[in-house]
């Protein structure tokens, strides 16, 4: 079995990478994708245990993007997340620096959202949220600072009162377009996947028109089974992958006690199982899709 879609608490997750990797053994996967938001950090710091036990392991990436070639003003839209995968060759020196600036948005990005929490009466600093962020701070990590503070009751209603993208303390972040995004990924040696489709708000035919532009634009995946996702959703997504001829990814997106209910290697009652002759067609058809 494999897990292809983790997070570790380099960005936004809660397992040490030596300790996703223990993990994954004691879960008996033969492969391990660790898809930080933004970061290698989570994957390179797995490596020497993953070495030591016998573990694949896949480095991944996950990018936040904005749908929108024009941004308009005032409009916060929802960010789309695209993995990347290097099956075949690492990422380059210049995606590994392009990571390095979307580190630098995201610092700035924390700062102005503390200034705007404090401005609606919440007492938080950024230090408080770097206990739960050591490598990185992402909205996850701020909510639960409100948790603990008690002005919300739930991870969630911190978003829907404070952090989500259309709410009162939203800020906007410097996020590479999704076409950008793309174009990174397949410049740096790597597969893009569209991740999780089910949370985009297009469905239906728009979903269709969305996924057809993207192709066009070099995406080569779509992630098809994930923890999010229904037998129908999945089915919907291989329907897509095969219209458009894009590889099926798929894995459990792990985040460990920060999203409890998801269990690595499984998803949510097993809708996130995959074998590993999964992860061997996937590796194939990027050799095809290259030549
Ligand atoms: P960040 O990368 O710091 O912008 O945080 C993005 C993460 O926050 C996503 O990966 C989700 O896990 C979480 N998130 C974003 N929006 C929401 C929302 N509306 N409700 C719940 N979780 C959210
Ligand atoms: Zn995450
Ligand atoms: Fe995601
Ligand atoms: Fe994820």
């Amino acid at each position: 079995m494999i897990d292809l879609h983790t997070h570790t608490d380099r960005s936004d997750g809660s397992t040490a990478p030596e300790d996703l990797v223990r993990q994954a053994m004691a879960e008996g996967l033969q492969a391990l994708g660790i898809a930080d938001h933004d970061t290698l950090a989570g994957y390179e710091a797995a490596l020497p245990f993953a070495a030591d036990c016998g573990l694949e392991l896949i480095c991944a990436v996950e990018l936040s993007t904005r749908p929108s070639e024009v941004r308009e003003p005032g409009k916060r839209e929802r960010s789309v997340h695209v993995l990347g995968y290097w099956l075949t060759e690492p990422p380059t020196a210049e995606f590994r620096c392009w990571l390095e600036t979307q580190q630098s948005s995201r610092r700035r990005r924390n700062a102005d959202l503390i200034l705007k929490l404090q401005q609606l009466g919440v007492s938080i600093r950024i230090e408080e949220a770097e206990v739960y962020g050591r490598n990185q701070v992402g909205r996850p990590h701020i909510a639960r600072v409100l948790c603990d503070k008690g002005y919300v009751s739930t991870i969630q209603q911190a978003f829907d009162v404070y952090l989500a993208d259309d709410a009162q303390a939203a800020v906007e972040r410097d996020e590479p377009t999704l076409e950008e995004g793309i174009r990174l990924i397949q410049e740096s040696g790597g597969m893009s996947s569209l991740a999780h489709p089910v949370r985009l708000p297009q469905r239906g035919s728009e979903l269709v028109r969305l996924v057809e532009r993207l192709a066009d634009a070099g995406l080569q995946g779509i992630e098809v089974f994930h923890s999010e996702h229904s037998a129908a959703d999945c089915a919907e997504y291989a329907e897509l992958a095969r219209r458009f001829d894009l590889i099926p990814t798929g894995g459990s997106d792990f985040h460990g006690e920060n999203k409890p209910g998801i269990r690595l290697g499984q998803g949510i009652n097993g809708n996130a199982c995959l074998p590993y002759g999964f992860l061997e067609q996937m590796r194939e058809l990027c050799t095809v899709k290259r030549l």
